[in-house]
C-alpha cells in the first residue's frame, strides 16, 4: 500500500525528530520520500533447518514502512508500528 503524501510527510519529519541521519549512504542526497507499507511473513523453526509454515495471525507479520531516495532510488525500511503508521 502506497502512504498518501500526508503520511509520507509525516513519516519523513517523524525520521528527523529520531535524529536519523538524512544523507543517503548511497549518493549523499538528501532527498526522501515515503514509500509503502509492506507485511512480511516471519519465518519459523530452528536453526540450520527448512522454516515450517507460516502460522496465520497477527503475531506471524512484521509491518515496514519503505523510505525512498529520490535521486539514486536507494531503499531504507523502518517498522512502521514505530512510525506510528500501524
Ligand atoms: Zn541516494
Amino acid at each position: 500500500m502506497s502512504l498518501s503524501p500526508e503520511q509520507s510527510e509525516n513519516l519523513l519529519l517523524w525520521l528527523d525528530q529520531q535524529g536519523v541521519n538524512p544523507v543517503c549512504q548511497s549518493c549523499g542526497n538528501n532527498n526522501w520520500r515515503g514509500g509503502e507499507l509492506l507485511l512480511l511473513p516471519i519465518m519459523f523453526g530452528q536453526p540450520n533447518t527448512p522454516p515450517t509454515a507460516v502460522p496465520i495471525g497477527s503475531e506471524a507479520y512484521i509491518a515496514y514502512v519503505t523510505v525512498v531516495c529520490n535521486h539514486c532510488g536507494f531503499v531504507k525500511f523502518y517498522s512502521a508500528r514505530n512510525a506510528g503508521l500501524i
